[in-house]
Order: C-alpha cells, then structure tokens, then sequence
C-alpha cells in the first residue's frame, strides 16, 4: 500500500461505487462512500441483471463478464438460499425467419466454452418451466444453464452491510459531489456547502453522471447512454426461474415473487420532453405486459406494479471504462453497461489497481485513456 493509513474516497453508490468501495476496505484501505442521495437510487435501481456473457463480443470483454459471473457463484455458494442471487439458467432466441442465426451464435458460444444449447420448443417444458413452447421459432432458442441474474439494490446493501460493519464511512444524501484536484491531482471530494473530504485516491462511480464529470477532469468519454424503463408486476404465481431474453421482451423473477421486463422496442416509445424530463405512455407498459404474458406458460394475466425509468449507463464504444483518469493522478473511473454482471469483478480489480499500484491486466482493453 502505498502510504499507511491509505485512504480513498469514492463517488456514487451504485454496484460499481459500493463493490469498490468493499473491496478497497477488503484490501486494507480506509475508504469513505459518498452518495447524492439514498444507496442503489440510479440505474442500479431498475436493472434487468441478467448476469451473462451470451451472443458475441470482444475476447477482453468475454473473459472479464466470465470472471464477473464466477465472483457471483463464489458469492452464491456461500449464500445458497439468498432470494436475490439466482442462477436457474438463460434462454433466448431470435425472431423466426430469414434473419435468424440463433444456431451460429450457439456454436460461437459453444466454441468459446460458454455452456450452450441449442433446443427446440419440445425441449423447453421440461428444461425450463413456465415458458410458453409455442412462442419459440422453428430455429430453436439456446439455453444457457450457467447464467442467473442478481437483484441488484439487495446486493448493494448487503455489501454495504460488510462495509460499514468493518468501519468503512458512508455518507448518504449528501447532494451531488466532485472530485476535489489541486496541483492536477486528485486528492478528494468536494460536496455541498464547500465541505471537503480528503483522500489519497478517488473513484469516481456515478453511473450516467460520469461522462460530464469527466469531462471537467479533461476526458472525453463517448456516451451513448439512453433512457430506459423496467416493469414490474406485482407478486404473483408463475414457474418461471430463468431470465428470458426473447425479440419483444427481458424478463426474469423478482425476491418477491413478481417479474421484472424491459425491452428495446419500449425504450424507444418513452418521450423525451426539451426540458429533459421522460414520460412512458400507458400503452407501452401494457404492451410490454403483453409480450411478457405471450412468452409465458398459460399467457397469465400479468399485474402492473410499478416502473422504474432513467438513464443506462453506455459508454459510446460499448467497452466497459475502468481504470486511472488518465492527467489526474490519483482518480479513478469505473463506467459500463453490464454493471450487473461486472459489478463484482470490476470493483474487486479497480480496488488492487489503486492499493497496489499494479495494473490487472483483466482491465487492459477498458483503460480510459483509450479516449484520449
Ligand atoms: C433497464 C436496465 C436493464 C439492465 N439490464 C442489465 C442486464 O441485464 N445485465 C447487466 O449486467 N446489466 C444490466 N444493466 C446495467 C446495470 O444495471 C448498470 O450498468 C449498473 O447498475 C450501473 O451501476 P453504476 O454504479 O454505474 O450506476 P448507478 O446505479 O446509477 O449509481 C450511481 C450512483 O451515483 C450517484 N451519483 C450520481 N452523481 C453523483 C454526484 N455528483 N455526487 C454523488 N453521488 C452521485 C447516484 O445517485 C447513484 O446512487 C441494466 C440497466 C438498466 C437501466
């Protein structure tokens, strides 16, 4: 470590704040969480959270998404009956028709090792219940058994129970913060009523806020995040344990009993007013109840509960960006989609980046200095 005691300071408490957070007090550092408002209030809130690394991506990113999943199994294994970290397996498939290549995106993950199985409508029933047969194509739908998904607020706060148990400093509601530099170096927060933290590292973890913040750091991160919305419904009977990724519809259970959706298709329907508020039309969220009751065993008659709407976080190149704020020493980035099934991994390895002063070479390819 490189001073004792060590002392980071991180911005935001959603999964890559809170994950940090933990791994950097894990590691031995003093770490104070500072967040805007409540923990797990932004993306984190709304998230599908299939944790996955289905379909085709760069090897880099394959390899990090697969040690994100093998940090949630360790986890599983030692909190077999938590009800908010599951791994029932994925299933997916494509549109029927001219256009669908759901057997050549099998056998690319097949090849890659990633457990994968092309299988039919026959197949589903007693693989996977609660699916409704009938709205597979004839090309099938891959089943992946290995995959899960992760209610990500009841993550967030069992971390956050280790951290403050092992003395970690959590500052909530404290309005929005910066990263504090002097002489061209990170060392603090800067919040409200010029109250100053000072830290010898800094992360900055605020989901959709990163981009501008960065920018006043002197980095330009491409952001191609868009508004989004997850549907809830209320608690309610249904067989189905994996995460469904079908052309109309994402769906997967929730603790409680209901089911959680989003879509692209719905994304597109949310209007953006000038003033930058976002408003979601009844019709969309009925349809998209709709699709989901289709791709259901006995097309149940789903009940809204609630919507969750807002930015997701998307770097323009669609590579994760963590690493040093490249001109800043001593401040650091973490900023993707997928933070669900990266969350685990990608704290843990900003956290030995900072405290031993090593680059992970997991973390090569998604350097923020790539932008530069
Ligand atoms: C609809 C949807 C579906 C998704 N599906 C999946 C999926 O299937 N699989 C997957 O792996 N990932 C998925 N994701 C992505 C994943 O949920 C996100 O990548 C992840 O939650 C981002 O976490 P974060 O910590 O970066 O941001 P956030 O959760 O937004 O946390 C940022 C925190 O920083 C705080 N903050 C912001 N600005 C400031 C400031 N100036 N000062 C202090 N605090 C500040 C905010 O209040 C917030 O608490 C999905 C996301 C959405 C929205």
């Amino acid at each position: 470590m490189p001073s004792s005691p060590f002392h980071v300071a991180v911005l935001g408490a959603g999964v890559f704040g809170v994950s940090a957070a933990v791994h950097l007090q894990r590691l031995g550092a003093l770490v104070t969480l500072v967040t805007e408002a409540k923990p797990a209030n932004g993306a984190s809130s709304r998230s599908l959270s299939w944790l996955n690394s289905a379909r085709r991506r760069s090897d880099a990113y394959h390899r990090l998404r697969m040690a994100g999943i093998d940090r949630y199994r360790t986890l599983s294994a030692h909190l077999p009956s938590a009800d908010w970290l599951r791994f029932d397996g994925g299933l997916t498939w494509d549109a029927g028709g001219a256009d669908n290549t759901i057997a050549a995106i099998q056998a690319h993950e097949s090849a890659l090792g990633y457990d994968s199985r092309l299988v039919s409508a026959d197949d589903v029933p007693a693989l996977l219940p609660g699916v409704n047969p009938r709205a597979i194509p004839p090309e099938g739908a891959i089943f992946n058994p290995g995959e899960g998904w992760v209610d990500l607020p009841s993550l967030i706060h069992h971390l956050l129970a280790e951290f403050t148990v092992e003395g970690g400093s959590l500052i909530t509601d404290a309005g929005p913060g910066e990263v504090l530099v002097r002489a061209g170096r990170a060392v603090g927060l800067r919040l409200e009523e010029a109250r100053e933290i000072q830290a010898d590292a800094v992360v900055l973890a605020t989901g959709p806020a990163v981009p501008r913040m960065a920018k006043t750091l002197g980095l330009t991160i491409p952001d191609s995040t868009p508004i989004s919305m997850l549907v809830k419904t209320r608690p309610q009977f249904s067989r189905l344990k994996a995460v469904l990724n079908t052309p109309h519809v994402a769906i997967r259970p929730t603790p409680d009993g209901g089911l959680v959706m989003d879509s692209a298709w719905s994304e597109e329907e949310i209007i953006r007013h000038l003033d930058g508020a976002c408003e979601v039309r009844d019709s969309t969220i009925a349809r998209l109840l709709a699709e989901a009751s289709a791709v259901l065993d006995g097309a149940p008659d789903l009940r809204f509960e609630s919507f969750g709407m807002g930015p997701k976080p998307i770097p323009g190149d669609g590579e994760p960006v963590a690493g040093a704020l490249p001109g800043v020493p001593g401040g650091f980035v973490l900023f993707s989609h997928s933070g669900a099934t990266l969350g685990l991994i990608m704290g843990e390895l900003i956290a030995h980046e900072i405290v031993t002063g090593a680059p992970h070479p997991l973390l090569a390819a998604f350097r923020p200095d790539r932008f530069r």
